[in-house]
């Protein structure tokens, strides 16, 4: 009897098992239709003008006044009022795509993990961590010029923009990133000339550094003749092996792949120049949610995996967006299943105003454990915190110390900066009421950090 409850369900034996179950195959399904005519303002857009970068770039929206033009009916007057009030406490300018808006489900949108990542409403924001500061993982320390952070030995960020095809509310650079706000004065970083060549020449003359991530901002947003010359500049350079372009265009419009010709002929170009001289470059993307990739996604991933195009993916954890580990897993699928590598998965940053998408570090740990072993190895992303003072990025696992009840995580970072211990805290509202009230009061606070520290060093 216990026997045959091992054995496996006699496949084989109809037609039906040969038909693969459907959660199988799900990442599969890409939305092929024409998704967007249930939006007013797009309703007569043909399939052909609705993918071309111009009018997603043109009817990009960046106010409240333009979103009610945009949907009409489709969201209520509470709604709109909603978002203009989180628009007013948020650290980030507000601009989505057209592919997006029409990919967030209008009939629930509270519960949307599109409309979250780029729609603020002010009834669902909760106050930030009493620990938490702007710029919190210390870039501008850590910048030799500007618009460069040199943390890790071999490698750097190089920053030549400061605008994204969309403003996403969890940016870890709100610092810089997009226009001014009512509550973030920008760190200005214009894209001139003269900036560029002072990395350049820094870059040239640390012989230890090896590779460039080129960031912003977004490099969608560079011009092809800049993607070039950045590119052709740095691979020129003896010491320089390898670069990536980081680029979040793939998942939120992918349709510049498709019909930006001389942004990807300048790519193009880039990456043959580095396979001539034995170097490696690559596109790094950023997707949170499945239902992110569509039928355009695949056709653009298409264009990249025939000009031979290396793309990887880092993904960042939020509450309500991709949190649990049926969502993981079929986004690694889906990414997986159309030729993007899951590098990354990052631990949400300690980031002013968006609190309400952070998870604790023991639900990211529990994701990753459903995520290892779902598919290949080389497509099983890293669960990694950015340690708040420039710690660098640690495996979600390796802290030193984890205290689940006050919710502080301590990690070192050895290969970084010996000696030194980084913290990282868990959203107050996921710890019980007695530990969120300890939090309110200042010498609790200093309390339950020393001991958290003196449980790490005594290891
Ligand atoms: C993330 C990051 C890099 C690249 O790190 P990898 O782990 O190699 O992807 C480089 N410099 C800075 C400052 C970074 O934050
Ligand atoms: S695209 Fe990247 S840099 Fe730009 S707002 Fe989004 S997360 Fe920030």
């Amino acid at each position: 009897m216990e026997l045959e409850l091992l054995e496996p369900p006699l496949l084989g034996h109809s037609e039906t098992a040969r038909v693969a179950p459907v959660h199988i195959t799900e990442h599969r399904d890409l939305k092929r239709d024409d998704f967007w005519s249930v939006i007013p303002a797009y309703a007569g857009i043909t399939a052909t003008e609705f993918h071309t970068h111009t009018f997603q770039t043109r009817q990009s929206v960046t106010n409240v006044r333009q979103l009610r033009e945009t949907l009409g009916d489709l969201a209520t007057e509470a709604f709109y009022e909603d978002v203009a009030e989180g628009i007013r406490h948020a650290p980030m300018a507000l601009r989505i795509s057209p592919y997006l808006l029409s990919l967030i489900n209008w009939k629930a949108p509270y519960q949307d993990p599109i409309r979250t990542q780029f729609l603020p409403v002010a009834s669902m924001q909760i106050p930030d961590h009493p620990m938490l500061k702007l710029d919190s993982l210390h870039e501008r320390k850590d910048s030799p010029v500007p618009g460069l952070t040199h943390r890790y030995p071999d490698k750097a960020l190089f920053l030549p923009v400061d605008s994204c095809p969309v403003y996403c509310r969890f940016c870890t650079r709100s610092y810089a990133i997009g226009g001014d706000t009512e509550t973030v004065e920008k760190f200005k970083l214009s894209a001139r000339m003269q900036r560029w060549d002072d990395a350049f020449a820094y870059i040239e003359s640390r012989p230890e550094l090896e590779d460039i991530v080129i960031s912003g901002g977004d490099t969608y947003n560079l011009k092809a003749e800049h993607i070039q010359l950045i590119g052709e500049r740095l691979l020129k350079m003896p010491n320089i092996r390898r670069i990536r372009y980081a680029t979040k265009g793939l998942a939120v419009m992918p349709q510049k792949i498709v019909t930006d010709d001389a942004w990807l002929g300048a790519l193009t170009r880039v990456v043959e120049l580095g396979r001539k001289l034995h170097k490696d470059v690559v596109v790094h993307t950023h997707f949170n949610h499945p239902n992110e990739i569509t039928g355009i996604t695949e056709t653009a991933m298409g264009r990249m995996t025939e000009r031979g195009i290396t793309v990887r993916c880092q993904t960042v954890l939020q509450r309500g967006v991709n949190d649990n580990p049926a969502t993981m897993q079929l986004l690694v699928r889906r990414l997986s299943y159309i030729n993007i590598h899951p590098y990354y998965v990052y631990f949400h940053d300690m980031v002013p105003g968006v609190e309400d998408l952070r998870t604790s570090l023991q639900a990211g740990l529990n994701i990753e454990k459903h995520v290892r072993g779902h598919t290949a190895g080389f497509n099983t992303p890293s669960f990694v915190v950015d340690t708040m003072g420039g710690g660098g990025k640690r495996d979600g696992h390796s802290f030193e110390h984890y205290d689940r009840e006050t919710g502080i995580a301590v990690f070192t970072s050895p290969s970084v900066k010996p000696g030194v211990y980084f913290l990282y805290f868990d959203p107050l509202n996921t710890l019980d009421d007695l530990q969120q009230q300890r939090w309110q009061i200042e010498s609790e606070r200093a309390a339950m950090i020393d001991s958290a520290l003196d449980s790490a060093k005594a290891h």
